[in-house]
């Protein structure tokens, strides 16, 4: 009897592996950080190699901290950092570049161009995405332009591209399947998300050939089997999707409405549509979710740049907290901000503001204000921020939303969770595992492989910790979000 899931989830800083039992639970973990390399301002990149060997080896440690071996898995899951580019040699598997990481400005001016040629309206309607260098397709025509002989060796077939799903599934197979599942296609900017197909006008732009890409498929899906000289055995490797989509999964948010915030550095915040590829008119993303069939489910993203970094900010350059922890504790000692409010836009505002030019500011100050409203002010910003976005979602949807389930590191702050719910005037949902990610790549294998029977089977796991109703005053919370917009809009006036 086959008692687990493994969940590879490879991050932007680090690989990790987790196994989940048949109650979503997870059992064992293993993690390793690996190098981010630099070259030059704004290029990050890391080395494909690494992320392969360092995704390997916490797969055997995880097994080997439980006792098990392969033959006690049901099947494997991926979610992975989205838009990381990797190209690589068909015959020897060697890369031909180092990974060019979705963080990467370095194709910056040519999305400039990109507009000046006017295929930015087409590329909106087609892919569902803002053009911009954060997404695969001018990553990858940079590596065929600059690395020697690559537009060459594309055009005879001698090359191939991947987002990491893509590179992770090729060396688990030893290059048996070269795939990638409808979420991470949907972040390259050369996927048409409603035909579901590779986009050919946008190759052509690029200069791209069509047969250097992989084969898209359902997130949830038997790609192939792992090899047995890769972990020991054969493991179908049964489910994938790009880490958002993957936590909107293992969030069950199944249902048009649902969305999902991850507090991390920043705020990613997913909310499910359906069947209805939603266009935005607030600078929201239209992206694929998890599905497990060839009919997809679509989903609006929005992104807020600095959230539990304004957190960061409050302990290392301001200092006014030891941790992140105790933020919750003072914010809780006064009854409100005292009127300050704090715009944590240090790297300009995103949706659904997009100002890149915005920067920081605090307003409101009087000889009262104290540490604790100070703390508080801030922590507020990051619910008002969070608010801005699912607003947006709101209008897009022509509907409001129908549950609001949060995770990453700062979930964990009650304070936060319970304005946030006063804010949006909506439920607010902490479960209990808020591994999320990687339990929403667990989800899709495991429906694949049989080892969850249907949504309402994987939904009966979800357990909550914690639920935040909405108290506050009407009259208080529209006065409150008014001090936001006032504060965002004297932000953004810095600026002109
Ligand atoms: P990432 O995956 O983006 O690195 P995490 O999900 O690990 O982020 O969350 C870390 C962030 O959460 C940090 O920016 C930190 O300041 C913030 N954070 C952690 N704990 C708390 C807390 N109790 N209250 C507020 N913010 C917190």
């Amino acid at each position: 009897m086959k008692q687990y899931i493994m969940a590879l989830d490879q991050g932007t800083t680090s690989s990790r592996c987790i196994l989940f039992n048949r109650k979503g639970q997870p059992v064992s973990m293993a993690q390793r950080e690996f190098e981010q390399i630099y070259p030059k301002a704004g290029w990050v990149e890391q080395n494909p190699r690494e992320i392969w060997s360092s995704q390997a080896s916490v797969a055997t440690e995880a097994m080997g901290r439980l006792g098990i071996s392969v033959e006690e898995l049901a099947g494997i899951g991926i979610t992975n950092q989205r838009e990381t580019t990797i190209v690589w040699d068909k015959t020897t598997g060697k890369p031909i570049y180092n990974a060019i990481v979705w963080q990467c400005r370095r194709t910056a001016d040519r999305i400039k161009q990109l507009e000046a040629d006017g295929m930015a309206e087409y590329i909106r309607e087609h892919t569902g995405l803002v053009p911009d260098a954060y997404f695969s397709a001018s990553k990858l025509a940079w590596i065929l332009e600059h690395v020697g002989g690559a537009r060459e060796r594309a055009r005879k077939g001698e090359l191939l591209f991947g987002t990491v799903d893509t590179w992770l599934i090729w060396n688990l197979t030893k290059g048996a399947v070269f795939v990638t599942d409808y979420t991470n296609a949907s972040r390259t900017m050369l996927f048409d998300i409603h035909k579901l197909c590779w986009d050919k006008k946008i190759l052509d732009y690029f200069d791209i050939p069509e047969g250097m890409l992989p084969q898209v498929k359902p997130s949830s899906s038997i790609y192939g089997y792992t090899k047995a000289s890769v972990l020991g055995g054969e493991v179908p490797i049964a489910g994938a999707a790009g880490d958002q989509q993957a936590a909107l999964f293992g969030q069950c948010c199944f249902e048009r409405g649902m969305v999902k915030n991850t507090y991390g550095t920043g705020s990613f915040i997913l909310m499910n549509t359906g069947r209805e590829a939603v266009v935005s008119g607030h600078g929201l993303l239209t992206t694929i979710a998890a599905s497990l069939s060839d009919k997809v489910d679509y989903a609006l993203e929005g992104s807020v740049f600095v959230a539990g970094a304004a957190i960061q900010w409050l302990r290392d350059e301001m200092r006014l907290v030891e941790d992140a922890a105790v933020t919750e504790r003072l914010a809780q000692s006064v009854p409100d901000s005292n009127g300050v409010y704090v715009v944590p836009a240090f790297t300009g505002l995103g949706a659904p503001y997009w100002n890149p030019y915005a920067r920081g500011a605090v307003f409101g100050i009087t000889r009262g204000c104290s540490k604790a409203h100070f703390v508080r002010a801030a922590l507020e910003a990051i619910a008002y921020e969070t608010n801005d976005v699912i607003y947006a979602m709101e209008e897009d949807l022509g509907q409001p939303l129908a549950s609001l389930k949060v995770d990453g590191g700062a979930s964990a702050n009650n304070f936060l969770l319970q304005f946030q719910s006063d804010i949006t005037k909506t439920e607010v949902e902490r479960p209990e595992c808020v591994e999320t990610t990687a339990l929403g790549a667990a989800y899709l294998a495991g429906l694949a492989t049989g080892f969850f029977q249907s949504l309402s089977d994987i939904q009966e796991n979800w357990c909550l910790d914690r639920a935040f109703s909405p108290k506050m005053e009407e009259s208080l919370r529209k006065e409150k979000l008014d001090g936001w917009k006032k504060a965002v809009r004297c932000a953004l006036m810095w600026t002109e």
